[in-house]
């Protein structure tokens, strides 16, 4: 076990004191940074805060490091994202390519199993960073006494009383329930259940098409289950899509077998034995419908998760969504006290959270960080991928903005051609007078690679023109980036 606990840290074995001595020793360990939680915003800002010469500690309560992301979200569900999507090929796209293969059949549990071996290797990564860093791992609950005295609920029993000089709280968020129907994680799943289900289902309805329900629905339509998709808006891909894209995606999911229903919405939702029942009815004509599914995920987004801290005992403020109000420089409405990651403002990310990490563990140290809020890359790991930064078409349309738009099909990118793997496109928009990069979209293969460019060059306010005349290697799916930007400001050249 690579957890530092508090007779390490001391050089003291509980052994030989009495509880009440040994309660007095604890409350002398004081840091200069205490991080709560230990997710992809909090052992990052421990991480930094460490590099940086804090004496630093992260209480987590888990039992396991990574937190949403590595434990039951970005990492499972890229696993069996992965897994499910090489199965798929395997069934029914493998014999075109000269591949004959027999028997293929599916064995889930050992699928589950490769999702938990790639979790617990993370997992442990993560412990093995802090201890080479010298990160003081507290395994427990973590609840303020004071703005910097903490006192942790110690997973092995017991407590342990901290005191610090600056406390970033990262406490992540929690999957949201249907209004009075809490989730039983075998039925009526979160997307935790979702990502354990003991046997493919024969049908799933998802509610919400945001990325969570679209990325699940994809692993389990993939495995055999009929998937519907009930949403209340009228497209799907959540917050931030491009429209156009949007309408692409659908299509393309459609032909994959989802069905989708549209500006509808859940007006029930109930476990009846073995399957649910799930009452919809139209937003638009109030036409209702009853679907008796197998299983239901619940994926209508996520809140913040601040329980049992004790915020409002020591004045940190709260908004009415839940989430730790923050100036610039994450601090809370308590001085010595910061909030990053899903816990306050900004998209759900893991990548948005490790970054305001970073910033926030270099904000204590000298008063200076960066996270550029117009620069997060969203993807969404479905096969084709959507993957975008930036500001969508709607969006300029919305503030005036005058533009222009760059479009090139995977269809005429070499690469894509050769790999018969050419559905999607790429979208550029560029400020009219000046070129500058505005947003970039894209649906394709390795979209969620190929955006990273695409975000650098809004990060360093790039023109059309000048990813264009970047060499870009070929054949490879990214030309079909530097096309869409020739497409921009001139002409593509294969197109
Ligand atoms: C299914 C799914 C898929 C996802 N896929 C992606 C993806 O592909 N890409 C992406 O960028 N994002 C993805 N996300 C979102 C991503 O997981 C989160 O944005 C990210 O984990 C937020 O990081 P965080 O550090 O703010 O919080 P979390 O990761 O939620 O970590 C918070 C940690 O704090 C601990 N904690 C809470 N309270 C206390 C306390 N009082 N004391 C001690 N510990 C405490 C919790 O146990 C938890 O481990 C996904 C989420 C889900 C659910």
């Amino acid at each position: 076990m690579l957890s530092v606990s508090g007779s390490a840290r001391t050089g003291l074995r509980r052994g030989v004191l009495s509880n009440a001595a040994w309660a007095r020793i604890r409350q002398l360990s004081t840091y200069d940074t205490v991080v709560i939680g230990g997710g992809p915003g909090g052992y990052v800002a421990a991480i930094k805060a460490a590099q940086l010469g804090q004496k630093t500690a992260c209480i987590e309560k888990r039992g396991t490091l990574g937190g949403t992301c590595l434990n039951v979200g970005c990492i499972p569900s890229k696993a069996m994202l992965n897994n499910s999507h090489i199965y798929h090929q395997t069934l029914h796209d493998v014999k075109a390519r000269g591949i004959d293969v027999e028997g293929v059949s599916l064995n889930l549990p050992n699928m589950l199993k490769a999702k938990d071996t790639a979790v617990a290797g993370l997992t442990k990564g993560v412990e093995g960073l802090f201890k080479k860093y010298k990160v003081d791992y507290i395994k427990g609950t973590g609840s303020f006494q004071s703005a910097n005295k903490l006192k942790v609920a110690l997973t092995e029993g017991g407590e342990e009383e901290l005191e610090a000089k600056n406390v970033i709280i990262a406490t992540g968020s929690e999957a949201t329930a249907f209004p009075g129907v809490p989730f039983d994680e075998e039925r009526i799943v979160s997307s935790t259940g979702a990502l354990s289900l003991k046997e493919v289902p024969k049908t799933l309805t998802v509610i919400g098409g945001g990325v969570i329900g679209l990325e699940l629905g994809s692993v389990w339509s993939r495995l055999g289950a009929e998937v519907t998709v009930v949403e209340f808006l009228g497209g799907i891909g959540g917050v931030g899509i491009d429209e156009e894209i949007a309408k692409s995606f659908q299509k393309i999911l459609q032909k994959q077998g989802f069905k989708f229903k549209l500006n509808t919405k859940v007006t029930s939702l109930k476990r009846e034995g073995d399957t649910v029942t799930v009452e919809i009815e139209s937003a638009k004509d109030g036409k209702k419908e009853t679907i008796t599914t197998d299983v239901c995920l619940v994926a209508i987004g996520r809140k913040p998760y601040t329980e049992g801290l004790n915020l409002e005992a020591i004045g940190v403020e709260v908004d009415k969504r839940g989430r730790v109000v923050i100036d610039n420089q994450f601090n809370t409405s308590v001085p010595g006290i910061r909030c990053i990651g899903d816990a306050t403002f900004g998209p759900m990310l893991a990548h948005k959270a490790e970054d305001e990490g970073i910033a926030a563990a270099e904000y204590i140290q000298s008063g200076h960080g960066h996270v550029n809020y117009d620069a997060i890359p969203s993807v969404i790991y479905t096969h084709p991928e959507v993957a975008w930064v930036g500001k969508t078409e709607q969006e300029l349309k919305a503030a005036g903005v005058q533009y222009k738009v760059g479009k090139y099909p995977f269809l005429a990118n070499s690469r894509a051609k050769t790999n018969n793997d050419q559905e999607g496109s790429v979208k550029v928009l560029i400020e009219k007078e000046t070129d500058k990069i505005l947003g970039a979209h894209i649906i394709g293969p390795n979209a969620g690679e190929m955006i990273a460019e695409a975000t650098l060059a809004v990060e360093y306010s790039a023109s059309a023109e000048d990813v264009a005349r970047t060499c870009h290697a070929h054949p490879t799916l990214s030309e079909a980036f530097k096309e869409a930007n020739m497409a921009a400001y001139d002409k593509p050249v294969n197109f």
